[in-house]
Protein backbone atom coordinates (compact mmCIF):
# COMPACT_ATOMS: atom_id res chain seq x y z
CA UNK A 1 0.00 0.00 0.00
CA UNK A 2 1.36 3.46 -1.13
CA UNK A 3 0.94 6.55 0.69
CA UNK A 4 -1.80 8.71 -0.90
CA UNK A 5 0.79 11.92 -0.90
CA UNK A 6 3.20 9.45 -2.76
CA UNK A 7 0.90 8.29 -5.46
CA UNK A 8 0.55 11.85 -6.29
CA UNK A 9 3.84 12.06 -7.63
CA UNK A 10 4.91 7.96 -8.38
CA UNK A 11 2.33 4.77 -8.64
CA UNK A 12 4.00 1.28 -9.26
CA UNK A 13 2.15 -2.23 -9.90
CA UNK A 14 2.48 -4.73 -7.80
CA UNK A 15 1.44 -7.17 -10.52
CA UNK A 16 3.54 -6.11 -13.35
CA UNK A 17 6.64 -3.85 -11.50
CA UNK A 18 5.45 -1.00 -13.71
CA UNK A 19 5.65 2.17 -12.28
CA UNK A 20 4.22 5.76 -13.45
CA UNK A 21 5.55 8.78 -12.45
CA UNK A 22 4.15 12.41 -12.94
CA UNK A 23 5.16 14.70 -15.41
CA UNK A 24 5.50 17.44 -12.96
CA UNK A 25 5.27 20.49 -16.28
CA UNK A 26 2.24 18.69 -17.87
CA UNK A 27 0.56 16.63 -14.86
CA UNK A 28 0.51 13.65 -17.18
CA UNK A 29 1.60 10.03 -15.49
CA UNK A 30 4.68 8.87 -17.40
CA UNK A 31 5.06 4.84 -17.85
CA UNK A 32 8.18 3.44 -17.04
CA UNK A 33 8.97 -0.53 -17.44
CA UNK A 34 9.74 -2.43 -14.53
CA UNK A 35 13.36 -2.06 -15.85
CA UNK A 36 13.48 1.18 -15.36
CA UNK A 37 13.21 2.45 -19.11
CA UNK A 38 11.17 4.92 -19.88
CA UNK A 39 8.68 3.38 -22.51
CA UNK A 40 7.53 5.28 -25.65
CA UNK A 41 4.50 5.73 -27.29
CA UNK A 42 1.81 2.82 -26.97
CA UNK A 43 3.89 1.35 -24.34
CA UNK A 44 1.18 0.98 -21.77
CA UNK A 45 -0.28 -1.51 -24.82
CA UNK A 46 3.27 -3.32 -25.17
CA UNK A 47 2.42 -3.73 -21.50
CA UNK A 48 -0.59 -5.14 -21.68
CA UNK A 49 -0.10 -7.59 -24.54
CA UNK A 50 3.46 -8.41 -23.24
CA UNK A 51 2.18 -9.14 -19.54
CA UNK A 52 -0.82 -7.34 -18.05
CA UNK A 53 -3.08 -9.04 -20.30
CA UNK A 54 -2.16 -12.63 -19.31
CA UNK A 55 -1.53 -11.89 -15.92
CA UNK A 56 -3.41 -8.90 -14.55
CA UNK A 57 -6.23 -8.56 -12.46
CA UNK A 58 -8.01 -5.53 -11.24
CA UNK A 59 -4.97 -4.57 -9.13
CA UNK A 60 -2.75 -3.83 -11.98
CA UNK A 61 -2.33 -0.21 -12.35
CA UNK A 62 -1.88 -0.20 -16.50
CA UNK A 63 -4.82 1.80 -18.03
CA UNK A 64 -4.36 -0.19 -21.53
CA UNK A 65 -4.93 -3.61 -19.55
CA UNK A 66 -7.25 -5.51 -21.56
CA UNK A 67 -6.06 -3.75 -25.06
CA UNK A 68 -5.66 -6.00 -28.05
CA UNK A 69 -4.63 -4.44 -31.42
CA UNK A 70 -2.34 -4.06 -34.23
CA UNK A 71 -0.35 -1.32 -32.46
CA UNK A 72 1.03 -3.84 -29.78
CA UNK A 73 3.49 -5.99 -28.64
CA UNK A 74 2.91 -9.38 -27.78
CA UNK A 75 5.09 -12.69 -27.52
CA UNK A 76 3.14 -13.99 -30.22
CA UNK A 77 4.47 -11.10 -32.69
CA UNK A 78 8.08 -11.60 -30.71
CA UNK A 79 7.49 -15.45 -31.88
CA UNK A 80 6.72 -15.38 -35.47
CA UNK A 81 9.87 -12.72 -36.14
CA UNK A 82 11.76 -15.44 -34.73
CA UNK A 83 10.32 -18.60 -36.75
CA UNK A 84 9.97 -16.61 -40.06
CA UNK A 85 13.90 -15.18 -39.57
CA UNK A 86 16.45 -16.93 -42.35
CA UNK A 87 18.61 -18.52 -40.03
CA UNK A 88 19.01 -21.06 -42.51
CA UNK A 89 20.79 -17.95 -45.35
CA UNK A 90 22.18 -16.54 -42.24
CA UNK A 91 25.73 -18.03 -43.59
CA UNK A 92 25.27 -17.27 -47.19
ZN1 LIG B 1 0.30 -4.25 -13.99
Amino acid sequence: MIHACLALYAISCQLCGACWFRNTSTGEMVHHWATGAKGKVNSERDLAGLVCNALGDDRCLNPERGYVGPDQDTWEKRRKIIDEFPFDRWND
